[in-house]
């Protein structure tokens, strides 16, 4: 069903989600076009002409993140259903979910503007200002297939801390969790219209999303190509980008002896699905031969399955596409095959780790957004952060090292939006201002950067 101007609605059309591994067909959600899609945006301007204020919108955040916690299963089950996310990697995602809900209920109740030193000049003598922070107005979201629940979460809950109605629009193949917490907001009091979420065509919401001029902010998840070509395309609207990378790590000589455990890990967890799965890795020569000879085995290790077992670290990629993408991208890459490059009787890709291929081919340049990581023997800092920084993405970058002199000149020169030292680039807790720099994007996520971002400073000024 859609959810919009607070009722549940078909529309006689169906999206038939199906289980990434198995096939099986694990909902269906009624299918929305241009039609519903303005509906949904003439309930949000009718919710936002009585404003919620910030105390209730704090509580009905804070519900949620209670109920969260209390069908944490079922959230968890559901997510690895229709994501084909294995259970341990779900779980984490049902946990955060509760997390960016609590944070934007803080930002909720603290979201306030600031005095402004008027008498700091002649002009201002004899006068006091101050500002408030004003909604935007309506929010369009739209999210990938790869969080279900905690980037939906990363759009809803701070949009509406911020007093902003959404329309959102979840990831075709995955838009069950964007509707389970509607169904959570709802029941926790949030009234008709703030929220509306409409799945379907993808360029017909879009399109009404970019043409409509009461939507004030677009905020949008997912691949590059899609992403900067909404931007181009509404110009007058507030437009945030949350975009891929291509992640790199550089290895020192003096890093700590679970590095290469907590890289496997992190290169192969939900299939490299994430936009900061450790991909590229730099190593320097003098650590090459013990991080080689202790990554490929820890990476052998790893279990590959179906994604509801608990046991399961590597379950499937989203569909065929992405499967034969990846495929042929291993394929035509010049390097030397150190495990992987195959499938699975049950078709799933086998983790693949590819040493010293040439930084065209396209498992070096590219994001690849599967099981796929390479390892890159590196003679020198520089050259390992002159590699980092060679591709056109810059989300999240990371280094193991014992020195802090390597560990400041990284995170000094490497050309991302964030950088970790000892701990891999794929970390992220929700509070945490998190976003890209160069093509990875043009905003920040985490509930108080986005609260920023959806509203507005007004000033007011008084004569005393
Ligand atoms: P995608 O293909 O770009 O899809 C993302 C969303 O955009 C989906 O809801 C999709 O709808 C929608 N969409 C596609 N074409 C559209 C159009 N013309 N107008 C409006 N909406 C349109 O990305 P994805 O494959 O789902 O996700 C993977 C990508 O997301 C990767 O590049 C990954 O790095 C990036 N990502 C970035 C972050 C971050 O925080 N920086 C986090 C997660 C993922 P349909 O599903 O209906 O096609």
């Amino acid at each position: 069903m859609l959810l919009i101007g607070g009722e549940w609605l078909e529309t006689g059309d169906w999206l038939e989600v199906s289980s990434p591994y198995s096939g099986e067909v694990v909902g269906r959600v009624a299918k929305a076009g241009a039609q519903e899609t303005t509906s949904a945006i003439d309930a949000a301007e009718q919710a936002m002409r009585e404003p919620l204020p910030a105390h209730k919108r704090a509580e009905i955040l804070v519900k949620v993140a209670g109920q969260l916690g209390r069908r944490h299963d079922e959230v968890a089950r559901l997510i690895s259903d229709e994501a084909g996310k294995p259970m341990k990697a779900a779980r984490v995602e049902a946990k955060r979910g509760m997390s960016t809900f609590t944070f934007a209920a803080v930002e909720a109740r603290r979201l306030s503007g600031e005095m402004v030193p008027m008498d700091a000049s002649q002009a201002g003598e004899g006068k006091l200002a101050f500002t408030l922070r004003v909604p935007r107005g309506i929010v369009g979201a739209i999210t990938p297939f790869n969080f279900p629940c905690n980037l939906v979460a990363h759009k809803l809950a701070p949009a509406l801390a911020a007093g902003c109605a959404v329309v959102l629009k979840p990831a075709s193949a995955t838009p069950l969790s964007a509707l389970l917490l509607a169904e959570l907001l709802d029941e926790a009091g949030l009234p008709a219209g703030w929220l509306n979420v409409v799945a379907g065509s993808s360029s017909e919401i879009g399109d009404v999303l970019i043409d409509d001029e009461r939507v004030a902010a677009l905020t949008f998840t997912g691949s590059g190509d899609v992403g900067w070509k909404l931007k181009e395309r509404a110009p007058r609207k507030h437009v945030g980008l949350e975009l891929g990378n291509a992640t790199p790590v550089i290895v020192c000589a003096g890093a700590r002896p679970d590095t290469a455990a907590t890289l496997a890990a992190n290169a192969f967890s939900f299939a490299g699905q994430s936009c900061i799965s450790v991909q590229r890795i730099y190593v320097m020569d003098e650590a090459w031969d013990a991080f080689v000879a202790d990554f490929v085995p820890k990476v052998e290790a790893l279990k590959l399955g179906d994604p509801a077992d608990e046991e399961t670290d590597v379950g499937p990629v989203i569909d065929d596409g992405a499967r034969e993408r990846i495929l042929s991208w291993i394929e035509e890459s010049d390097g030397e095959l150190l495990t992987g490059g195959d499938t699975t009787a049950d078709g799933l890709i086998r983790p693949t780790v590819i040493a010293n291929a040439s930084p065209q081919a396209k498992v070096s340049c590219e994001e690849v957004f599967g099981p796929v990581a390479t390892l890159t023997r590196t003679t020198s800092l520089d050259e390992a952060i002159e590699l980092a920084n060679s591709t056109r993405y810059g989300l999240q970058a990371g280094i193991f090292t014992g020195s802090l002199h390597e560990a400041l000149q990284a995170a000094q020169r490497l050309e991302f939006g964030g950088v970790t030292i000892n701990e891999a680039p794929t970390f992220r807790a929700d509070q945490m201002p998190y976003g890209g720099v160069k093509a990875s994007g043009n905003t920040r996520e985490g509930p108080a950067y986005a609260v920023r971002e959806l509203t507005e400073e007004r000033l007011v000024v008084i004569q005393v």
